[in-house]
This record gives C-alpha cells, structure tokens and sequence, in this order.
C-alpha cells in the first residue's frame, strides 16, 4: 500500500519547507476505488479521505464511519446545487464551492441542519475556460458575497491545467489567500504534492499514489 510511502514523502516535504511536522494534512483520495482498497488504508489508521460523488460517497461512508470513528469527509468534486443539502449533511469540507447559486444552496442547508462544514473557494488559477472555479479577478468581490450570506469560507483549493507547471499556480493560490486572510490552501495532487507543500499547501489531495490507478468503467 502507499499510504507509508506518501505520508513519509509529506513528512520529509514539510522538513525540506521548514515547516511544522503534521502542518499538511492528507486526504486520501478514494472516489472509484474498490471497498478493499479504502478499508485496508482505514486499518491503517488513515482518517482523512476525499470523495468527488456525493452519490458514491453517500452509498459507502456511513456504514465506514460506523465501523471506524473519527473520519472526516472532504468533498472534492464538483458539486451540484441540488446535491447541497446531502453534501452539507454527509462531508465535514467541501472544497468545490465555485459559485454563487451553489452559495445560496450551501447557506439555506447549513441554516437548516445547524451543520457547517469547513469550506473551500475554488479559484480557476489558470483562467481555463472549461475548468470549474472563481476566476482570479473575481475573488474578492465573491468572498464579500459569501460573508455577507453567513458563510464563513477557510480556504482556497485549485486544480493546476494539466499541461503546465503547476508551482506558479500553487505560489498564486497562496499569494490570495494571504491577500484575502484565509488560512487553508487545498492543492497538491499524486503528481505535485510534495512542491505544493513547499508553496504552502496545508491540504494535499492523494489519490492514485495511496490507492492505485482508477478503473472507471467499474462505474458504468
Ligand atoms: C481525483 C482527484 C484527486 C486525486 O488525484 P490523484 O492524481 O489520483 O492523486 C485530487 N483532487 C481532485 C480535485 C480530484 O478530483
């Protein structure tokens, strides 16, 4: 399993950086993997795991949770504004919230369960026009919004394009959350944690390198 191997990576990550031992925190990404691969790195003692389906999430982590306290949920996908309800419910992050409709979701369902989970801004750091995410010029103004509706957002999580090097990216995402007093950065995936760790990722995202590689057509 790869969970030792990423979590001693994290650790030595953090020492290259000068930054605190257990200041990055990883969530294990286990979106489409088989139920033998998810409990065998709970047995491990991983808590912290990251979802992008809230249907899939919803079928496999209440009975998870049952049989090992303690875990926390982060939603990571896109969401849908008629899942916010269910997702406000089932994860204790959501790292996706991206737009103002999904904010007025998210606000009605954390009013009305008297549940708030931490939640992240999703910046498109690269201005890809398909790609999900407050475009960087727009940030300000959202997050205005937002405390103005009674949200309360930590942080700010961006998924790099794909071709590029994604450390400018990182070093922008960290540049606006200091600009904007946000304490928590969601970025770094199985490919690039270790250099969003040295720009100052508080939350790495680890999929593939924990679990193996994603067999998608087990969802068709
Ligand atoms: C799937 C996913 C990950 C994990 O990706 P790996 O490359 O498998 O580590 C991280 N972040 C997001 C947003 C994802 O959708």
């Amino acid at each position: 399993m790869g969970l030792d191997d990423i979590t001693r990576r994290i650790a030595a990550a953090e020492q290259r950086a000068g930054r605190a031992p257990g200041s990055v925190t990883l969530i294990a990404v286990s979106k489409v993997q088989p139920d033998d691969r998810v409990t065998a790195v709970l047995e491990a003692g991983q808590r912290v795991f990251g979802e992008n389906y809230v249907q899939e999430a919803q079928g496999k982590w209440p009975a998870w949770r049952e049989r090992w306290p303690g875990v926390q949920l982060h939603m990571i996908g896109p969401l849908q504004s008629n899942k916010a309800k269910q997702a406000v419910g089932l994860f204790d992050a959501i790292h996706t919230l991206d737009r103002m409709s999904l904010a007025r979701k998210l606000a009605q369902a954390i009013e009305a369960q008297e549940r708030a989970p931490e939640l992240f801004v999703q910046v498109n750091t690269g201005d890809e026009p398909q790609k999900a995410g407050i475009l960087v010029d727009e940030l300000s103004g959202f997050l205005v919004q937002l405390r103005e509706m009674g949200l309360n957002p930590q942080g700010l999580m961006c998924i790099p394009p794909e071709a590029e090097d994604p450390r400018p990216h990182f070093q922008l995402l960290r540049e606006l959350a200091e600009t904007e007093g946000l304490a928590k950065l969601s970025m770094g995936m199985s490919a690039d944690f270790e250099a969003a760790i040295a720009e100052g990722a508080t939350h790495v995202r680890v999929g593939s390198a924990i679990f193996g590689a994603r067999d998608y057509t087990t969802m068709l």
